[in-house]
């Protein structure tokens, strides 16, 4: 499944919200990282001086993005690596499809990269005839069910442990079981054979240093160090917001990441990437190449507002703590990225006419800017987006017009003290026959018929009710007394 459903994401959202199992998966994602996360940036002295290094860093980069990516290619290249340039998703294919070509190559591993998903690299390598096999479980699992990830780091959270034993039972053909470890095992031994036997590894990258060349990839499970190093030719995809001036740097991003994603304090393994092979009986591949992918990205650097979304690091920390998200899951954005960020980048790389419904995927809560380490400001981002999709609008449909009477009657009422007043005063009266205690909730029927709107918003969450009495009223009845 690599079509893009953003159009669709009301009704995706609706049969998400039916899917008690996947709530409960969700339920469980938010809980255990959100509480690894803290414990794990628990441990750092100054978290939020850390982040406001790491958003500085992010900052000068983007400032100065060509010259960091011309430094980059020039120390590549100067390590062995081929640098080649894309414009977009399909010049990068195109390369990859060259590429492999012209080595006559057939089996190609996969180590897990959000970006290849991005270009939809997969199906295209598919319809050439080439099968590409990913290596990451999670990732090896959505690609046996034919299905693709739903979160930018555990891509496979949507599946529960009967399920994964079902597709192997079908796809692999072991014995059913459930047990967890013999799963693991079952798919060392069918992903080693496929490491040993494979012409081409692909993988993407967290970080790529300007000053020498090297990019860094994270990982748990070690199929990335394997991908990398055991084919004779390695090419890594990677997008150019990935590129950080100096190594010193990723002391920076090291103690971020790992933390924000998966709530450990460093991954399993990191491996950091310069250039071929150094000697002809030395570890590595003979061969790499790097495709710098801008693909839309250009266009986000352009306007100051929208520049920060570069700074992402795809931690994923602002999905485990987005209320939508935990709520929907990921397939229901119909893009690879989904969560906050992906309400934010999916409309920028797809074009806003295609995932107009994202930007108001979200309460504005502020939660997702809360936890992000790099301290990108979503709301912010989702309010800019949501005014370029109101201005471009040329014929408002007809909810929008009863959108925009009901906020102007709002506006009118509140800048207007006595008819203030007098509203929170006929509100108190009329919410005695939709409220239950302190709420107004989908509890009472009765709003959805007199107030279709109001009865809409209430159907998955409570309002909370007019209070007895305003501040303006305890000022003047007790507090101004005391003065
Ligand atoms: S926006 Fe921030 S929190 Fe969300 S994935 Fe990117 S870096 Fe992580």
């Amino acid at each position: 499944m690599n079509q893009l459903t953003t159009e669709n994401f009301d009704r995706n959202a609706r049969a998400a919200l039916g899917d008690a199992q996947l709530r409960g998966a969700l339920r469980n994602l938010a809980v255990t990282f959100g509480t690894r996360r803290k414990s794990a940036i628990a441990t750092v002295d100054d978290w939020e001086g850390l982040r406001d290094r790491a958003r500085a860093i992010k900052d000068e980069t983007l400032a100065r993005l060509d010259v960091y990516l011309a430094e980059f290619a020039e120390n590549a290249e100067k390590a062995g690596a081929r640098v080649h340039w894309a414009r977009d998703g399909r010049e990068a294919c195109d390369i990859f499809l060259r590429l492999l070509k012209e080595r006559e190559a057939t089996r190609v591993v996969k180590a897990k990269s959000m970006v290849s998903e991005e270009i939809h690299l997969n199906a295209v390598l598919e319809k050439a005839g080439i099968f590409p096999d990913e290596t990451d479980l999670g990732e090896w699992i959505i690609q046996l069910a034919g299905e693709t990830p739903s979160h930018i780091v555990v891509p496979a959270i949507h599946k529960t442990k009967a399920q994964i034993a079902d597709l192997f039972t079908e796809k692999v053909g072991i014995e059913k079981t459930d047990d967890v470890d013999a799963l693991t095992k079952t798919a060392r031994r069918v992903l080693r054979e496929r490491f040993a036997r494979a012409d081409v590894g692909i993988s993407g990258a967290n970080f790529a240093v300007a000053e020498t060349g090297t990019f860094l990839v994270l990982e748990n499970e070690g199929n990335i160090r394997l991908t990398t190093s055991l084919p004779k030719t390695h090419i890594a995809l990677i997008g150019i917001e990935k590129i950080i001036p100096k190594f010193a740097d990723l002391d920076v991003f090291l103690k971020l990441l790992p933390r924000s994603g998966t709530g450990q304090r460093l991954t399993t393994y990191q491996s950091l990437i310069t250039g071929t092979k150094r000697s002809a009986d030395g570890e590595g591949p003979d061969e790499l190449h790097i495709i710098l992918l801008d693909n839309g990205r250009s266009r986000m650097l352009a306007h100051p507002t929208t520049r920060q979304s570069l700074a992402c690091i795809r931690c994923g920390a602002c999905l485990n703590a987005c209320p939508v998200y935990q709520a929907i899951g990921g397939h229901a954005y119909g893009s690879v990225y989904p969560g906050p960020i992906g309400a934010v980048i999916t409309p920028q790389l797809v074009g806003i006419e295609k995932a107009k419904q994202l930007p108001y995927a979200s309460s504005l809560c502020g939660a997702c800017r809360e936890v992000c380490p790099v301290k990108i400001d979503i709301p912010e981002l989702l309010l800019h987006l949501r005014a370029a999709i109101a201005e471009g609008e040329k014929e408002p449909v007809r909810r929008r017009t009863s959108e925009k009477l009901a906020f102007k009657a709002y506006a009118f009422a509140w800048s207007r003290p006595v008819v203030y007043k007098l509203g929170t005063k006929i509100s108190r009266l009329l919410q005695k026959f939709v409220a239950k205690g302190d709420k107004i909730g989908k509890q009472n029927g009765l709003l959805a018929k007199l107030a279709p709107p109001l009865g809409a918003w209430t159907a998955w969450r409570d309002a909370p009710t007019v209070a007895p009495r305003s501040f303006r009223e305890i000022w003047k009845d007790e507090l101004e007394k005391k003065d």
